[in-house]
């Protein structure tokens, strides 16, 4: 059990991080005994725990009680190195001129900002941020796009279990790994073109000459496309006029049928777009005019029929509801309305959303939303590629998107060949496999057709994910098996003070994999040997086979 002491101003970010590092843990309270001591305010605690954490970016009592010099750093930003990995630091950090075991150091000038001292009774770990107004700034106002690629949160959580486990204390924890898997994959697509032939004479339409008659050629020169997608292109520039008067097949229309031969035996989320003809508001006012979509969601009724039958799930493709609360209403009734589902998620158009836009989510009775990510580049906006819950949202759960398809491909932003990014995925797939989560991808509804043809590079990152083991699910089973395990509650035994259990609280149905619980410096005699690997044991459990597993940590 770690026991926390935090400012109450921190309470709610102490909460949120402790869902996401699923161990025992509760609010310090001074007649009780702690394996591990967490303190994260200026309090000069004298613990008796084996291992007492002391995170501040500022110079605290018991640095000067320890005489250390420390060096305050007020930097914007710096990154720390730890064991290989990179870590921004976004507020305050403090460096170490006289140090014991170093465990962080800075990465230009190779200071130390955190030791650890395990040459008393206790061990003593000092680092030099605050841990909780890391989290708070991931999870509030993200990561600048410079360190998208850093799982920045995920890594503060690594730091801490590495150094209690580091330590032999044990810990229980449920990691966000879903059973008989290694990590999640999500596949969704964002709706916003499911037809060339709405688009005549508009931005859309001169966008796509452009790119299928002038970059096509300029690609296939630079080698970065095979003559066939050039011919392809060409052919269907040409065929454009044909569209448009209704003799010739509207080459963005069956998306659909594209996608489920793609995902056979898989599932996906499609989020569409309520309303025609309104491209809705940005912070300033009225949204650029070509925000709005040529098509509202009941154009497309028999695609979302078709869709649905078929178990996939669709979502709202918002314009407002990041917003106005009543728009969003009705954003959201218009695709219940058409699907027949009453539980809709979000993904806002454009990606557009702002601190309040959780409560304004939830207010209106979104259950879940995916938008925070990056249009301009991929990777880990909040950290992590866990579902949290946004700290203004008492219930609405935040699925972060990672990957893009018009961020990889398009020359404003990373502008990568097909080779570069199957490399830059699967560089991604391979955090994921390490960290556990769910890993969620957006390519759009006309991404397979002219002009962008980005087929293979689609199919082979589903063939990468297949091969490392994934749980395809679609964004609101991902939610779902969040909520599961954050329903997780662990209790001391009254029977045995030293040992924990850990409970599955709400339902949340059958076909949902079940949960880990993992178990590092478990005692010898320990049952659970189910699964070993060199650092823990692991047992799987679920709400509705045993409610109640005993595990024997603490001893
Ligand atoms: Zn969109």
């Amino acid at each position: 059990m770690i026991g926390v002491i935090a400012d109450a101003s921190e309470y709610d970010v102490v909460r949120e991080f402790f869902e996401l590092f699923k161990t025992p843990w509760e609010f310090y309270q001074s007649d009780r005994q702690y394996e591990v001591l967490l303190v994260a305010g200026n309090d000069l605690v004298y613990g008796t725990a084996k291992l007492v954490l002391f995170y501040s970016g500022r110079m605290l009592p018991f640095d000067e009680e320890q005489k250390i010099p420390t060096d305050p750093e007020e930097n914007e930003s710096c990154i720390l190195s730890y064991e290989g990995n990179r870590i921004p630091i976004y507020g305050d950090t403090v460096r170490f001129k006289e140090t014991g075991n170093v465990i962080l150091t800075d990465e230009k000038t190779h200071e130390s900002a955190a030791y650890l001292d395990r040459s008393r009774k206790g061990a003593v770990a000092r680092i030099g941020y605050d841990l909780f107004g890391e989290v708070r700034m991931l999870l509030t106002a993200g990561q600048p796009s410079a360190n998208a690629t850093i799982p920045a949160l995920e890594l503060h959580i690594a730091i801490l279990r590495d150094l209690i486990t580091g330590c032999g204390v044990p810990l229980i924890e449920v990691p966000p790994v879903p059973d008989g898997y290694p990590f999640i994959a999500c596949l969704t697509h964002d709706v916003d073109n499911p037809s060339i032939g709405q688009h005549k004479w508009d931005h859309t339409m001169f966008g796509f000459l452009y790119r299928a008659v002038f970059c096509s050629l300029s690609n296939y020169i630079r080698k970065q496309i095979g003559f066939r997608d050039l011919l392809t292109n060409w052919m269907a520039a040409l065929k454009l006029p044909f569209v448009h008067l209704g003799l010739a097949k509207d080459f963005w229309r069956d998306f659909d049928d594209c996608y489920l031969e793609l995902e056979k035996g898989l599932r996906s989320t499609f989020f569409v777009i309520p309303f025609q003809n309104n491209p809705g508001r940005n912070s300033l006012g009225q949204a650029p005019a070509f925000r709005a979509a040529r098509y509202g969601a009941a154009d497309i009724l028999e695609t979302i029929q078709k869709l649905s039958v078929a178990g996939y799930e669709v979502g709202l493709h918002g314009i407002d509801a990041w917003l106005d609360a009543a728009r969003a209403r009705a954003e959201l009734e218009e695709i219940r309305h058409l699907t027949g589902v009453s539980d809709i998620g979000v993904r806002m158009h454009w990606l557009y959303y702002d601190q309040r836009s959780p409560e304004t989510l939830e207010k209106s009775g979104a259950v879940y939303d995916s938008t925070i990510g990056y249009n301009e580049t991929v990777g880990y906006r909040a950290g992590t590629m866990q579902a949290y819950k946004p700290l203004a949202a008492t219930r609405l759960l935040e699925l972060p998107m990672h990957v893009m398809d018009t961020a990889l491909f398009y020359p404003a932003y990373l502008g990568l060949s097909a080779q570069r990014a199957r490399t830059l995925l699967g560089g991604m797939v391979d955090l994921a496999v390490r960290f556990g989560g769910c890993f969620t991808i957006n390519w759009h509804d006309r991404s397979l057709a002219p002009e962008r043809l980005w087929y293979a590079c689609y199919r082979d990152l589903i063939q990468e994910l297949k091969n490392r083991g994934a749980w395809f699910s679609t964004a609101g089973q991902a939610i779902s098996w969040f909520r599961k395990r954050r329903s997780v509650v662990f209790e001391r035994n009254s029977a045995d003070p030293a040992a924990v259990c850990a409970k599955v609280t709400a339902h949340h149905g059958h076909s949902l994999p079940g949960l880990r619980l993992r178990i590092y410096n478990a005692p010898e005699s320990s049952e659970f040997s189910v699964r070993c690997s060199e650092k823990y044991v692991e047992v799987a459990f679920n709400s509705h086979v045993d409610n109640r597993v005993a595990c024997e940590a603490n001893r």
